[in-house]
């Protein structure tokens, strides 16, 4: 088990020196930042005591910066620049982002790289996100007194390639040695310690202000293994709020219609009331409208639940869909961690309970347990913490694969396989004397190459001239343990080789994966269906190329009707391809098969009367 023993670079090998290493939750609205101290896990607060540091950064005109709390206060009065959820543009082109009209920022987009404009110029996310990292890193090397060796850094589950490089390369950017990226569920995990309990599935179910993710972990023989993710990147805290704003508006018999400001006032007033009933049995909600009428209401418990109803079952819906999608049964379930600020409420707790029957983990802090789980792991990687054993797996949360002919889709790495990972297939070539081989490396769940996402493009070049299907073309994907994914194509006999490290422009939206998963599970029958009719019309066209080809040479070992025949079986199997009819092709192919056959056996006898032409018998027999 030795992934997390690894010595990194430039690491001294002094096991008495204790190396300082944090873990950093780079988190959509908050960070934070946490180490281990004395074999004890501490999140790291500012000289106010202030462990939060809002996920905000403002662009000064004079070129200085403001991160946090100060930033935060000037998102109204500022906004242009003061940049709030940055995590969300992190590996995004523009196009992607479907921008949001309502986004107070003017983007500007210079070699596929979005940029938002600033008074101290264009900004790029991973320039912004930088700033929070050197915020944080400089309140632990402040508090804890010397350099920082490194830092783990936690991100979704489902970010792709792209986010992820952009993560790393905002850490470079801060002066940050990145152990890891890790997963945020998996350091949930480690933060409860998981990897020492009882073997078996474990759920991490977050549910933030905005977002929803749920992740299964197995445990077996000390080995951490995140087996599946699912979620919801529109379901979070927020929609509590506007549950109990609308409640607000038909109690207090309002018009729908409100100014602007007026809602705002009572969204804010609606999550203090939802958090409020976390520890209350009702609360009050007292507003006062633009207009000077007050509106006073209270909410119990009881309420809340009825109206939230819908929400929270959807939460359990997704967990049970995930569990069932990965073929998991529930009753295996040894824990389930609860992590974000909305689990605090207990219709959560309620409702999580009795889809398990046991109660969730919840001592730790959940704003703080990614953290606290990523400080553990970089404890580990610094070389603090000896005799420690553990192997993190994660998983690739879509399939990743490589176009075939016919724009079919030839899976490498299934989905929800284990990372690190490197698996190969052969693959060999469609044509004589083919030289050349284009490889376009694709990710999702479809058969079709169109209904997926196109990572990558390249070309293996200077392939040995062989006939069709002699040359062995080893292609490989590696995924490393950041979910970074590179792959390699070599012919065997000649070493010839290329190679791409897969850093596409642009990422998968959270949305966008759980799209291409549901599609994958709806569209299977369809998908089928084009499968089949794809794989004939790529062995028809083979099969036509050969008859086409055998004609041109040998055309005088057919009589005239033969010959008429079997042009006109071409051009109606071609006729039946080109409009895509399954069931003319297949028969139309079979009845070409059936009229080719003596024309082939003429051909091996000619070509075999011609090898042995001008041979003695002792030449052929001694060979
Ligand atoms: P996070 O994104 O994990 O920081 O979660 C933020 C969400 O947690 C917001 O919707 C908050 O309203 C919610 N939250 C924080 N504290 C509580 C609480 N005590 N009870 C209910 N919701 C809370």
């Amino acid at each position: 088990m030795a992934l997390l023993q690894i010595a990194e670079p430039g690491m001294s090998a002094d096991p008495h020196q204790h190396r300082l290493a944090v873990g950093i939750d780079l988190g959509t609205t908050n960070s934070l930042v946490a180490t281990v101290k004395n074999s004890e896990t501490v999140v790291l607060a500012d000289h106010e005591g202030r462990k939060l540091l809002p996920s905000v950064v403002r662009f000064l005109p004079d070129g200085s910066t403001a991160v946090g709390y100060e930033a935060r206060r000037a998102v109204s009065e500022d906004a242009q620049n003061t940049i709030v959820s940055v995590k969300r543009f992190m590996g995004r082109s523009s196009a992607e982002l479907k921008l949001n009209a309502s986004l107070p920022y003017v983007f500007a987009e210079n070699d596929g790289m979005l940029r938002v404009k600033t008074v101290a110029g264009d900004k790029s996310p991973v320039e912004i996100s930088s700033e929070i990292l050197k915020e944080l890193k400089a309140r632990a090397e402040e508090s804890l007194g010397g350099e920082l060796v490194g830092a783990v850094i936690t991100v979704p589950a489902y970010f792709d390639d792209a986010q992820r490089q952009a993560t790393k390369d905002a850490a470079r950017l801060a002066g940050l040695n990145v152990l890891r990226l890790l997963n945020e569920p998996t350091a949930a995990a480690l933060a409860y310690g998981l990897d020492e309990g009882a073997e078996g599935l474990y759920v991490i179910y977050d549910l933030g202000g905005g977002t929803f993710d749920v992740s299964v972990l197995r445990l077996t023989k000390g080995v951490f293994e995140v087996l599946a993710t699912g979620g919801d990147s529109a379901l979070g805290g927020d929609d509590f709020d506007h549950r109990i704003f609308c409640w607000a508006v038909s109690e207090a018999n309002l018009s729908e219609i409100l100014a602007p400001d007026d809602k705002s006032r009572l969204m804010v007033a609606a999550r203090a009331v939802k958090e409020a009933l976390s520890t209350a049995e009702e609360a009050a909600m007292n507003v006062t409208l633009s207009s000077g009428q007050t509106i006073t209401l209270t909410l119990t418990r009881a309420k809340f639940k009825e109206l939230t109803s819908r929400l929270v079952q959807k939460t359990i819906d997704t967990l049970d869909f995930v569990m069932r999608d990965a073929k998991l049964d529930r009753q295996n379930i040894q824990g389930l961690v609860l992590v974000g600020g909305s689990t605090r409420m207990p219709v959560i707790r309620e409702a999580v309970k009795s889809y398990l029957g046991f109660d969730p983990l919840d001592n730790i802090n959940p704003d703080e347990v990614v953290a606290v789980g990523a400080a553990k792991q970089a404890n580990l990687l610094a070389g603090n913490s000896a005799g420690d054993d553990w192997l993190l797996l994660d998983v690739t949360p879509l399939s990743l694969g490589l176009e075939t002919m016919g724009g079919l889709v030839e899976k490498i790495i299934p989905r929800n396989t284990p990372i690190p990972v490197a698996m190969a297939q052969d693959f060999t070539t469609f044509k004589d004397g083919q030289t050349a081989m284009a490889i376009h490396v694709v990710q999702g769940e479809r058969e079709i190459v169109d209904a997926c996402r196109s990572l990558a493009r390249f070309e293996l070049r200077g392939l040995p001239a062989l006939v069709a299907g002699a040359a062995r073309i080893r292609v490989t994907f590696s995924v490393d343990a950041d979910g970074l994914l590179s792959v390699s194509a070599r012919e065997t006999q000649t070493g010839v080789e290329a190679h791409v490290t897969v850093k596409p422009s642009y990422g998968l939206t959270d949305e966008e994966i759980m799209r291409m998963l549901k599609d994958g599970t709806g569209n299977a029958q369809q998908d089928m269906h084009e499968r089949a009719l794809r794989e004939e019309e790529v062995e028809s066209r083979r099969l036509i190329e050969s008859t086409v080809g055998a004609l041109a040479t040998d055309a005088d070992l057919l009589t005239d009707q033969e010959q008429n025949n079997i042009r006109d079986l071409i051009s109606r199997l071609l006729a039946a391809v080109e409009s895509h009819e399954l069931e003319a092709i297949k028969s139309l192919e079979k009845e070409l098969t059936q009229a080719t056959e003596s024309f082939a056996e003429r051909r091996m006898d000619r070509a075999i009367a011609q090898a042995l032409s001008g041979k003695s018998v002792e030449d052929i027999e001694g060979k």
